[in-house]
């Protein structure tokens, strides 16, 4: 049988209140940096409704980045319009910037998107996308801000 001592019993507390991320910041913390929305959607693995993020028909050039800790993800050249409502790209800007994980919920077997930075739940990638690549990855305004071309140095 195994003896929880105290000790123990008080460091799985303190880990409850962490959130799995490569950044290892609280709830408290990312829920102070970010929207309710977008809290709900990155760390809660939510998803907006089509037709209504601020980038699903956004065509400015540009760089989309992490809403939660900013690493660049995507580049407007890479947008296309998929008529799905979500803002929709064939690749990521680099191999790097995106982590993978299989995703069985809702009954349906699919491919999450993750920032590789901290973590932030995207979107997903589908296979029904353009060329060169003929990916999809769908992903939602809110786990997104945008810098525009002239911003980038
Ligand atoms: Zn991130």
């Amino acid at each position: 049988m195994i003896n929880n001592k105290p000790s123990d019993q008080d460091s799985a507390n303190v880990e409850k209140k962490k959130i799995l991320t490569k950044l290892n910041k609280t709830e408290e913390e990312w829920k102070k940096e970010l929207s309710k929305e977008q809290y709900c959607i990155m760390f809660e693995k939510g998803t907006e409704r089509a037709f209504t993020g601020k980038y699903y028909d956004h065509h400015e050039e540009g760089i989309y980045t992490c809403a939660a800790c900013n690493s660049h993800l995507f580049s407007s050249e890479t947008k296309y319009d998929s008529g799905s409502g979500w803002p929709s790209y064939f690749q990521p800007i680099n191999k790097e910037a995106i982590a993978y994980e299989r995703d069985t919920s809702y009954g349906m077997i699919r491919t999450e998107v993750l920032c590789s930075n901290c973590s932030g739940h995207l979107g997903h990638v589908f296979t029904d996308g353009p060329k060169p690549t003929g990916l999809r990855y769908c992903i939602n305004s809110a786990s997104l801000n945008f810098i525009p071309k002239a911003e980038i140095k």
